[in-house]
């Protein structure tokens, strides 16, 4: 668990990215990790799979691998997006991979620029790393590890950049505001830069957690009194009277995860157990998701029984043309969609298509 960092731009992109069913990259010694490695993802940017979420559904669905092979990707607005604790054995420099983290630019540098806004986050990144994690010692680009020579990577000067002076933020600074992403909770927010949903609903009198817009700045100045104006805002509040190990049910009007992603009809309406509680969301067993506190009903109220579909491994189904995202949160794009596949695994909302090696929900299948 380590590589999470309090610098500007720094979002916690660790349940974000698409993730193997299965596979899990290798944890090792995070001291044996002694370099840091920087690449560009070859994908101009601006275009519509040139960002972290793309690389990773690359990454699992074409590679099958277990997830991104980064651990930071810098956007061109600057963002970083952590995606994989830095000790893992993630899949970008080959047999450096043991010792290598891996940084990625979005961009093709070999036609384009680095943004200021990707500098300036890069030596935001590099110091902050080396700073929390002194072993990182090394700091190189993909074609300077042995036998990459040949590799167009990452093609801009990126030691240049780490010596130019920019605004280097000390890494204890936080930045004033902050920009919703998609898929943006305030307690992702929270998290993301060691605050807490309390300190933002206080940073941000009257802000509905559950009507985020994606380009909303919210303030992150930590809580100067100001009660927050509307009453709804007490997402922190812990709830009386939730326990973990009681049942709750999932009301029938609960439209998302806290995670963002839609809930299918077949799973509302019915009792969970509940196995963790959070300030403003509790993890349901029986459907290992997270939903918001206030999508629940506390006692063990019997269950509406909307009927299940009976699915099984080896069935052929088809994905509907009105599917929109897979069960991950991720874009379906138009070219899978009304085909027919095996299903390879069952879960509760959701089935594992065999063919596109991906995750859909059980409502957006036929
Ligand atoms: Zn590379």
């Amino acid at each position: 668990m380590a590589g999470l960092l309090n610098i500007p731009k720094f979002v916690d992109f660790r349940n974000k990215v698409m993730r193997h069913p299965t596979l899990k990259f290798p944890v090792l010694n995070l001291k044996g990790k002694t370099t840091i490695a920087i690449h560009h993802s070859l994908t101009k940017q601006g275009l519509g799979g040139s960002n972290a979420e793309s690389y990773a559904l690359y990454h699992v669905q074409t590679n099958g691998w277990p997830s991104i092979g980064y651990s930071y990707v810098i956007e061109p607005d600057g963002t970083i997006k952590f995606c994989n604790d830095i000790e893992l054995r993630t899949y970008h420099v080959g047999n450096h991979n043991n010792y290598a983290v891996g940084i990625c630019l979005t961009g093709d540098f070999r036609s384009e620029n680095p943004t200021a806004a990707q500098k300036e986050s890069l030596r935001n990144l590099v110091q902050a790393l080396q700073k929390a994690y002194p072993h990182l010692k090394y700091v190189k680009g993909h074609n300077e590890f042995s036998g990459y020579e040949w590799k167009a990577c990452p093609v801009f000067d990126y030691k240049k950049v780490l010596a130019e002076k920019g605004t280097v933020s000390k890494p204890t600074t936080l930045p004033n505001t902050y920009t919703i992403q998609q898929g943006d909770t305030l307690w992702s927010v929270s998290k993301g830069l060691k605050l807490t949903v309390d300190d933002l609903t206080k940073a941000n009198p009257g802000i509905k957690p559950t009507q985020l817009q994606i380009g909303q700045k919210i303030n992150l100045g930590t809580a100067k009194v100001e009660k927050p104006k509307n009453p709804t805002v007490n997402t922190s509040k812990p709830e009386t009277g939730i326990k973990v190990g009681q049942k709750a049910t999932l009301k029938s009007t609960a439209s998302k995860y806290a995670t963002g992603e839609n809930i299918p009809v077949s799973i509302k309406g019915k009792a969970y157990t509940v196995q963790q509680i959070k300030s403003d969301r509790v993890l349901l067993k029986e459907i290992y998701s997270w939903v918001r506190k206030a999508d629940i009903t506390g006692g063990t109220s019997s269950a509406v029984a909307t009927k299940p579909k009976k699915l099984k491994a080896g069935q052929r189904v088809k994905l509907k043309s009105s599917a929109s995202k897979y069960a991950t949160g991720q874009n379906i794009p138009t070219s899978i969609k009304n085909k027919n596949y095996t299903i390879q695994q069952v879960k509760s909302d959701r089935v594992l298509l065999k063919e596109i090696y991906s995750w859909v929900k059980i409502s957006d299948i036929q």
